[in-house]
């Protein structure tokens, strides 16, 4: 537990008036993550609910609140934000609140039995060798098991409100992932974290270029200039803009080395990711890695700075500054 010792955990602490933060532990990754108790007139708003795996002691959490949880908002739907969506609805007795594309994918992902296989086929076809793409099925098929979102949550829009404060739409480390913003506080989900940077990835049946979102929506927060921002991981960020141009310049840093990790030879997203990330990691982190390498890649392309060959079974890139290509 020393791992955990950073963090208090399941007591809500308050950041300031009507604003409560409250960390759940998470057996992997961060180990942690932050949900938020938004203060309304008719009660508390929850932001995000942890991941099912581990059981909330919602009762203990519920009866140190001054009014009730009246609504669940979810920022977006992976494991340790949605996962724990159902238990916080039981346990409240309040309706989760979720955007339309986000749950949409939810739904996709953690609703369909077939999803691990589908993912790795996806990876397969992406140069990840067929032992470790067997793995992610595996892996996918036990972690699917504890995402208990909540189905048929109300359903949301960019540029509706809740609870007075503002949905926004921030595509990136999740296609339909949304923020919330009232009177300069942007409640984040992984939109904008310190000191960690939210994974970026690719992955199917999602949209094509999430590196480019993702830097569309940073610049989007920079120009809003929030006076503070609370995310799902890591610590309170005291000059959002700032954090948001930072993890700009990270990106391109990092489109630059996947650029140069390119030549003549096609080269699989899988192999690019060795490039990116070495060739040491396990299983669950290679996905990461690899989806990761494939967002690059995609903006690379959109960039003009690299070239894509598929034929439905295998995609690989090339380099467009590589051997004699470069046009005069
Ligand atoms: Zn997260």
């Amino acid at each position: 537990m020393a791992k955990f010792t950073e963090h208090t955990f399941a007591t809500p602490v308050e950041l300031e008036p009507g604003i409560l933060r409250l960390t759940l532990p998470l057996p992997t990754g961060p180990r942690h993550v932050h949900c938020y108790l938004l203060r309304g007139d008719d009660g508390w708003t929850l932001v995000d609910t942890g991941l099912g795996l581990m059981e909330t002691p919602w009762d203990e959490i519920l009866a140190g609140l001054d009014a009730p949880v009246v609504r669940i908002f979810i920022t977006h739907m992976h494991p340790d934000h949605v996962g724990g969506a159902e238990e916080a609805a039981r346990a409240t007795g309040a309706p989760v609140i979720q955007g339309r594309l986000d749950y949409a994918q939810c739904e996709r992902v953690w609703g369909s039995s077939d999803w691990p296989e589908r993912i790795a086929e996806w990876f397969l076809q992406n140069g990840v060798p067929p032992q470790t793409a067997e793995e992610l099925i595996e892996s996918g098929h036990v972690f699917a098991d504890f995402v208990q979102f909540a189905w048929n949550p109300t359903l949301v829009e960019p540029g509706d409100t809740v609870d007075g404060w503002r949905v926004l739409a921030t595509p990136g480390h999740a296609d339909g992932h949304l923020c919330l913003y009232r009177d300069g506080v942007l409640i984040a989900g992984d939109h904008v974290l310190a000191p960690i940077t939210p994974a970026i990835g690719l992955y199917p049946e999602s949209r094509p270029d999430p590196l480019g979102d993702y830097v569309d929506s940073l610049r989007s927060v920079a120009e809003l200039a929030p006076r503070v921002s609370y995310g799902g991981h890591g610590g309170t960020v005291e000059v959002p803009a700032a954090r948001a141009h930072e993890i700009v310049e990270h990106h391109e840093r990092r489109l630059d080395k996947t650029e140069a990790s390119l030549g003549d030879d096609p080269r699989s997203g899988f192999e690019v990711s060795l490039a990116l990330f070495g060739t040491e990691l396990p299983p669950i982190q290679r996905r990461f890695a690899v989806a990761e390498a494939l967002s690059h890649l995609e903006r690379l392309v959109v960039l003009g700075r690299a070239e894509r060959e598929g034929d439905g079974r295998a995609v690989t890139y090339t380099g467009r500054s590589a051997g004699g290509r470069e046009t005069a």
